[in-house]
């Protein structure tokens, strides 16, 4: 019996120590990982669970996968609960085979089935990836299970939300001077979007969402309500005249965040009237941005505290955000230490 006694106690002991330390303060974190203009953000609900948003290009020596395994230390997690990629471009997907090789991955998300010959290769390799573990194809109105924070699927393989979220679907004032958006085809508009909520702290994530289904999701009612975070849709990609067009006013402004952060490269997104039409959102206090932007030049960009990468391509350097229940958040610059905490 009392051999038994020593022997749970020893197991008690072994099990705690295998429970990683307590996170600090219990705040939601998310790490906008940069990529050089794809995406890959980083999720560690208070729990300690993680959701990745896409894994970044593929590069010949993982350039991607070993910034985001940076963030992840940073983060104090071993291991990715859920993988979720937006869509089948190269800098969303590009590093899967990559980061799995190098990071236990428990579950994968995604839209379903490519729908561009260009990524027909890059939707094979994830295919493979995934069917070895859980893979969930998502359609709007459906939620990632984390236990710290809520995830909602907003739009997904080209279908919006039909129905307004909790407290929303007020008319939008800007749909009336919003012109109609093109068509868009690929996989741009098959991106999953989605809302994350801690609380009363809300972080909208549209992947590469073009304004066709965009506008969706905000006119003629917002279905969606306002948001404290955002994050610029497309890396601030806009080519006025064409369907790839992202980050209307009729969306942006009817969003009303209190923050952007645009994850552009030195010469990819970043586009001078996508900056603008965020810059003049109304209420916004900051706009952050993952790099200086070579199309944005001296007067589409903002003052380099607000910069993680200045100096071009592969410096690395993440913007961290940290929030709390109360919608008070902070965010840092992890080139210069500059960070500013947003209060209601
Ligand atoms: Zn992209």
């Amino acid at each position: 019996m009392r051999r038994l006694s020593l022997v749970l106690l020893w197991t008690a002991c072994v099990s705690l120590l295998a429970v990683p330390a307590v996170r600090a303060g219990k705040a939601l974190e998310i790490y906008f990982i940069d990529v050089e203009g794809g995406q890959s953000t980083l999720i560690v609900d208070p729990e300690g669970e993680s959701l990745l948003i896409d894994t970044g290009w593929d590069d010949f020596n993982g350039r991607d996968a070993n910034r985001i395994l940076a963030a992840a230390k940073d983060a104090g997690i071993d291991h990715i609960d859920d993988l979720l990629i937006t869509h089948y471009h190269s800098d969303h997907v590009g590093g899967v085979a990559q980061l799995a090789s190098r990071i236990k991955i428990d579950a994968f998300f995604d839209h379903g089935l490519n729908t561009e010959d260009d990524t027909r290769g890059n939707y094979a390799i994830y295919e493979k990836i995934a069917a070895q573990s859980k893979r969930t194809i998502v359609k709007p109105g459906d939620e990632i299970p984390l236990k710290g924070i809520r995830v909602q699927v907003l739009t997904s393989a080209g279908e919006d939300i039909t129905k307004p979220l909790p407290g929303a679907g007020q008319p939008n004032p800007w749909c009336a001077s919003q012109p109609a958006p093109l068509p868009d085809t690929g996989e741009n508009p098959q991106s999953v979007g989605m809302l994350i909520t801690f609380g009363k702290f809300r972080f909208i994530d549209l992947g590469d969402l073009t304004d066709q289904k965009g506008l969706g999701l905000v006119c003629p009612n917002n279905l969606i309500g306002t948001v404290d975070l955002y994050l610029v849709s497309h890396h601030g990609t806009q080519h006025p005249g064409t369907g790839d067009v992202s980050n209307e006013p009729a969306i942006v402004y009817a969003l009303h965040p209190r923050v952007a952060v645009m994850n552009n490269g030195a010469i990819k997104g970043g586009h001078p009237v996508a900056w603008q039409i965020i810059h003049d959102s109304p209420g916004l206090e900051d706009f952050w941005q993952l790099h200086y932007s070579m199309a944005g030049a001296e007067k589409h960009n903002v003052p380099d505290k607000f910069i993680a990468n200045v100096g071009g391509n592969d410096e690395g350097y993440w913007i961290k955000v940290t929030a709390e229940p109360n919608a008070v958040f902070t965010v840092t610059n992890q080139r210069n230490g500059y960070s500013k905490t947003y209060t209601k």
